[in-house]
């Protein structure tokens, strides 16, 4: 016996997950009928859907039918599906399939799983990718996607995709199986990779025993390190009346975290795999990509109707690729925190929550003219190391230091500084935020060593850098720092 039991809730529970996660997921192959579709599933063996769908304009302009397919040469198939591998095969499956359609079920393709199951080149698994997808029919291919995350999520121990697909048939109700086919494999493309699955950032990381560590990788066959899941979301949310975006993709980590703690998370329609505050939101809001890369396929599949990015966070070519697909966004400008305030009350406005960005511009504003003008110790802030880079006066954590009652130093922007250069540059006081670097007590040990005559503080990054949503926090830090006679 080889089924794992998985309770009915929290297998509900599971579709709940990835329905949030991948509200995109469907066939990736492209077709417009059964017989499209029956010959890209036998092209796509051992060969990704993109390039199938790139094989298979032509090949459906040259053999529109059946009929067309039974009667062509195996050379002309073959020069066209070349580029999905296997091609001697695949074109004798092909024209075989084409007069078997022709001589058994007059040129359609049939909705019997039997009778779809012996066409050649079809077998179980691709008779129940078309009964799904062409006619409908409740089936539940297991590809090797499917086989992978299944058994990590201890849904099935059953060592042949066959088993598995018998074990999560009987797991989740027949409804389901079409969609949760396709959630699956999207999971397991975009998020349970083979090789390195991102645990970290899985909405499924709290129900899995293997992201948890409590057993072996059934796929690699270690143990992953055990993670943090993120805890459950706020039982229920703030969402302000009034209109606004009401599908909004997040590029930018902190005002992911900033909408949440104006009680729009439930507008929010994705976030970048870097967005993990508030933690829930792992579980609730599917990923986009990272700030850098993210990506636009996901992006347009969600249809979102605001996408917000910061300048220095996120690349100009992701604004104009989103130009291009005509979907609205909004790019930030966080350099100062008079800038920030500003950029408070454009983000409230633009997310229909001008209250929010109001009150929250005013409270900080209010702090900076209350922050006092004496300039403290010499401040040089680091944000990386191997090269040293440094955040100049002229950044967001240079007018935070400024702000704080400190006295910024170094060259603008983030530039790369020698080993000499620190120490010209005489700093009383070295900060080293845990972010963007993972900055640790031996890092700071080792610095204290090479500058004697400085203090070096290891300081929370999040603080430091998430500007908008702990602009409050990180200026705390820091005239805490500065009052208590740092150094
Ligand atoms: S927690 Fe890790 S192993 Fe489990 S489903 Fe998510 S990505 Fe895969």
């Amino acid at each position: 016996m080889t089924r794992t039991p998985h309770p009915a809730s929290q297998a509900a529970e599971l579709q709940r997950r990835l329905r949030a996660a991948y509200p995109d997921a469907a066939c990736a192959l492209d077709h417009r009928d059964p017989f499209q579709l029956v010959v890209a599933t036998i092209l796509s063996a051992q060969c990704t859907d993109a390039r199938v769908n790139l094989v298979t304009p032509a090949l459906f302009a040259r053999f529109p039918d059946a009929a067309a397919l039974a009667s062509a040469r195996q050379e002309e198939l073959e020069s066209l599906i070349r580029p999905t591998g296997f091609f001697h095969n695949k074109a004798r499956n092909l024209l075989g399939l084409g007069q078997a359609l022709m001589a058994r079920h007059g040129g359609r393709v049939p909705a019997d799983p039997a009778a779809l199951a012996a066409l050649p080149g079809v077998g179980q698994k691709t008779a129940n990718v078309v009964l799904a997808n062409a006619f409908g029919v409740p089936a539940l291919a297991v590809d090797t996607h499917i086989f992978r995350v299944a058994r990590r999520l201890g849904l099935s121990k059953a060592p042949t995709p066959e088993k598995v697909e018998g074990d999560l048939c009987r797991i989740f109700p027949r409804d389901a199986w079409i969609e949760l086919h396709h959630q699956l494999i999207f999971h397991g493309r975009r998020t349970c990779g083979a090789r390195r699955p991102d645990c970290a950032a899985c909405p499924l990381l709290d129900l899995c025993p293997t992201g948890l560590g409590k057993f072996k990788d059934p796929h690699l066959g270690i143990r992953f390190q055990p993670q943090d899941p993120a805890p459950a979301p706020p039982p229920a949310s703030r969402v302000p009346a009034g209109t606004g975006p009401r599908r909004i993709v997040s590029l930018v980590p902190s005002v992911t975290e900033l909408l949440a703690q104006w009680g729009l998370a439930t507008r929010l329609a994705g976030r970048t795999r870097y967005c993990l505050e508030p933690p829930w939101i792992r579980a609730t809001v599917p990923a986009v990509g990272g700030t850098k890369d993210p990506d636009l396929d996901r992006i347009r599949a969600l249809a979102p109707d605001l996408v917000i990015l910061e300048k220095e966070e996120n690349p100009r070519s992701a604004a104009e690729a989103l130009t291009r697909l005509g979907i609205p966004w909004i790019a930030l400008e966080v350099r100062t925190l008079v800038g920030a305030a500003a950029e408070l009350r454009r983000l409230g406005a633009a997310v229909g929550a001008p209250a929010a960005g109001e009150a929250r511009a005013a409270a900080l504003e209010a702090r900076l003219q209350r922050a006092s003008s004496r300039r403290g110790p010499r401040t040089l802030a680091l944000i990386w190391r191997d090269p040293w880079m440094s955040a100049g006066p002229d950044t967001y954590l240079g007018d935070l230091v400024r702000q704080g009652g400190l006295t910024p130093i170094g060259p603008d922007g983030y530039a790369t500084l020698e080993e000499a250069a620190l120490e010209a540059l005489e700093p009383q006081l070295v900060l080293l935020p845990t972010e963007p670097y993972r900055f640790t007590a031996r890092h700071a040990a080792e610095l204290q060593r090479r500058l004697p005559g400085a203090r070096v503080h290891r300081l929370d990054g999040r603080a430091l850098t998430w500007y908008l949503s702990r602009t409050e926090e990180g200026l705390d830090l820091l005239e805490h720092l500065a009052s208590s006679g740092a150094p």
